[in-house]
């Protein structure tokens, strides 16, 4: 038995002693004696405990209502209250443990959502603001802190959002202008809960929109590509077949015909390099390719472009390697060098050269004297199809695809491709590597 026990058990003995006693004093025959120092004793000691024990709940009351986890203000309690004491503590601590994790978890929820893109407003059933993330800040103006418990219809001025609220099908999203003006937002609305709360989900698509928009350009820009040289085709064919022309007529006609299949050819040539470059796995970096090798191709091939008609300069500075794709280095030179021909008119001088950098890095460059490039060109001069002047393009084989491909080849090798020029003053197309793709050749 605890101590409290025996404690509590010796004070109700004392008590029945003082009973006893006063009974003693009252009564006059035995069994009256008896019977009031039993009722005596009994009632003082009811009466005493009932006292102690009152005066120990409004300690404990007094404790509970204290900071009960600041051990400095504990109250002095005799056994029984500190056990009771005890379990309260325990399971006290052991509710604080759990709204603890449930705290941490809501965080970390919290946390998730504030770090989406995408923009999360819970709303309650009358659309009034409870919580946003970051993203839906940005996306609908609002300052959640200030706007807490705002109607949100006050605070939004999108007419297409607010016929769409009030419409209340929210089965599909609805499409809005960014705020700044510079692109669009996809916004959709979910009921949930028995209040009719809702969560409004935002999403900024200007980028699947550009990215729409330059897949539908190109599918325009290939289609009128092949389109004009069919129709040279077919209009050939409809001429060959109804006039009864000379041997030298339909030779001529059967050549025109034959260029603009070449051109055709061409074009789909480098839909498909473009394809490929697209879809395949990056270039090695343990594949070394001679600089030197490479740039004797690149001659060849440029002797056999020009005919005599330029003065061409192929050199390096020193001899090296370069780790990638051997074709496509090769194609990003070639594409270069057969630019600077078709654009650069008979007489021009074109210089080829390989040059180490201080960095470590290394460069090819193309530089010719033709009749360069006007500023305001050169940072769109990559993008598929862009020509200064389509039929000068034509006439030389162009595709419009030349540079995009390098472009492309020199992102896949972590390189880059830098375009100095200006109306009148020639060009110079650099390629550029980083250290990590050039060794000396002698390794
Ligand atoms: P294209 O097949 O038309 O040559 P590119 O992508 O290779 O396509 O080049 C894009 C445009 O850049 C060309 O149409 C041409 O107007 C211009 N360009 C490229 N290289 C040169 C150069 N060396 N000199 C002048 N203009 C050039």
């Amino acid at each position: 038995m605890s101590h409290w026990v025996w404690k509590r058990a010796v004070a109700i003995g004392l008590c029945l002693l003082l009973g006893a006693g006063i009974g003693a004093w009252l009564g006059e025959t035995w069994w009256q004696r008896g019977l009031a120092g039993a009722l005596a004793g009994a009632l003082i000691a009811s009466v005493c405990l009932l006292l102690q024990d009152t005066r120990r709940a409004r300690q404990l009351l007094l404790w509970l209502r204290l900071d009960p986890h600041a051990q400095t203000r504990e109250v002095r309690l005799p056994a029984m209250w500190r056990s009771l004491r005890g379990h309260v503590r325990r399971s006290w601590r052991e509710q604080d443990k759990a709204v603890d994790t449930e705290r941490r978890r809501f965080d970390r929820l919290l946390s998730a959502m504030q770090a989406s893109p995408d923009g999360v407003l819970i709303l309650d059933h009358e659309e009034r603001i409870e919580w946003g993330n970051i993203a839906a800040s940005t996306h609908f103006g609002l300052d959640i802190e200030r706007d807490r418990h705002q109607h949100l219809v006050n605070l939004l001025r999108q007419p297409a959002f607010l016929d769409y609220l009030q419409r209340g099908e929210f089965g599909q999203g609805v499409h809005l202008p960014r705020r700044d003006g510079e692109g669009s937002l996809m916004v959709y609305v979910f009921r949930y809960g028995d209040q009719g709360d809702k969560l409004v989900l935002s999403r900024d698509i200007t980028d699947i929109e550009r990215v729409d928009q330059m897949r539908r350009d190109f599918v325009a820009n290939v289609s009128h590509e092949i389109r004009t040289p069919l129709t040279v085709v077919s209009g050939f064919i409809e001429t060959l077949s109804s006039l009864c022309l000379s041997e030298a007529e339909q030779r001529r006609y059967l050549g025109m015909m034959g260029q603009q299949a070449q051109r055709m050819q061409t074009l789909i040539d480098d839909l498909l390099v473009l394809a490929r470059l697209e879809g395949s796995p990056l270039p090695p970096m343990d594949r070394w390719n001679d600089i030197g090798t490479m740039l004797a191709q690149a001659e060849g091939e440029a002797r056999a472009l020009s005919q005599g008609r330029h003065q061409l300069s192929f050199a390096a500075a020193e001899p090296a390697q370069i780790a990638g794709a051997a074709s496509e280095l090769a194609s990003a030179l070639t594409n270069l060098v057969g630019n600077a021909i078709r654009y650069t008119p008979s007489g021009g001088r074109i210089e080829v050269r390989w040059q180490p950098l201080a960095d470590g890095s290394g460069e090819f460059y193309v530089r010719d004297d033709g009749p360069g490039i006007a500023r305001e060109h050169l940072a769109r001069l990559t993008e598929r199809f862009y020509r200064l002047d389509r039929s000068r393009s034509r006439e030389t084989g162009g595709t419009g695809l030349g540079l995009s491909i390098v472009k492309r080849v020199q992102t896949r090798h972590e390189g880059a491709l830098l375009i100095e020029s200006g109306e009148g003053e020639g060009s110079t197309f650099r390629l550029r590597y980083p250290a990590k793709r050039i060794r000396p050749a002698d390794r």
